[in-house]
C-alpha cells in the first residue's frame, strides 16, 4: 500500500476535496500537498506547481500572497486555491495543457463545488484564513 499523502498543516483542509476525486485521479500517488508563500515584496510567478518523481507527485500551492498595497500577506481566495489544486490534480493524468486536461479539471471542480455547497461556503471569492 502506498503511504498516505502528507499534507502540510495549512493544507489539511483540502484533504476532503482531494479525497472526493480519488476515482478520477491517482490520489494514492500524490506524496504531498503543501503550501508556500513568496518572499516579502516579490510578485507571485504562479499559483502552484507540481513536481513529478517517477509516477509520484508533489503539489505546491501558494496560500499567502504578498500585497504590495497592504505591505502584508493576505490569504489566497478559495477560488484560486481550489482551481489550482484541481489544475494540478488533472496533471497527474494529463501532463500537457490539452482539452482532455481541461475537461478533467472541470470534472474535479464540479466535485469541489459540491463540497463548498455542502459546507456552506457559498462565496468562493473569500480569502483563505488561518484558524486562530
Ligand atoms: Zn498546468
Amino acid at each position: 500500500m502506498a503511504k498516505p499523502t502528507y499534507y502540510s498543516k495549512r493544507m489539511l483542509w483540502v484533504k476532503p476535496f482531494v479525497d472526493s476525486v480519488s476515482d478520477l485521479v491517482p490520489v494514492d500517488r500524490i506524496m504531498r500537498i503543501r503550501d508556500y508563500r513568496v518572499k516579502k515584496g516579490l510578485d507571485s510567478l504562479s499559483y502552484g506547481s507540481r513536481l513529478t518523481y517517477g509516477n509520484r507527485y508533489s503539489i505546491n500551492i501558494e496560500l499567502d500572497v504578498w500585497k504590495k498595497s497592504h505591505k502584508s500577506y493576505v490569504g489566497e481566495t478559495y477560488q484560486i486555491i481550489l482551481d489550482t489544486v484541481a489544475h494540478e490534480l488533472a496533471h497527474t493524468i494529463h501532463s500537457e495543457h490539452t482539452p482532455k486536461h481541461y475537461q478533467l479539471q472541470a470534472r474535479i471542480l464540479l466535485r469541489f463545488s459540491r463540497i463548498l455547497k455542502d459546507n456552506g461556503i457559498l462565496d468562493h471569492s473569500i480569502r483563505w484564513r488561518r484558524k486562530k
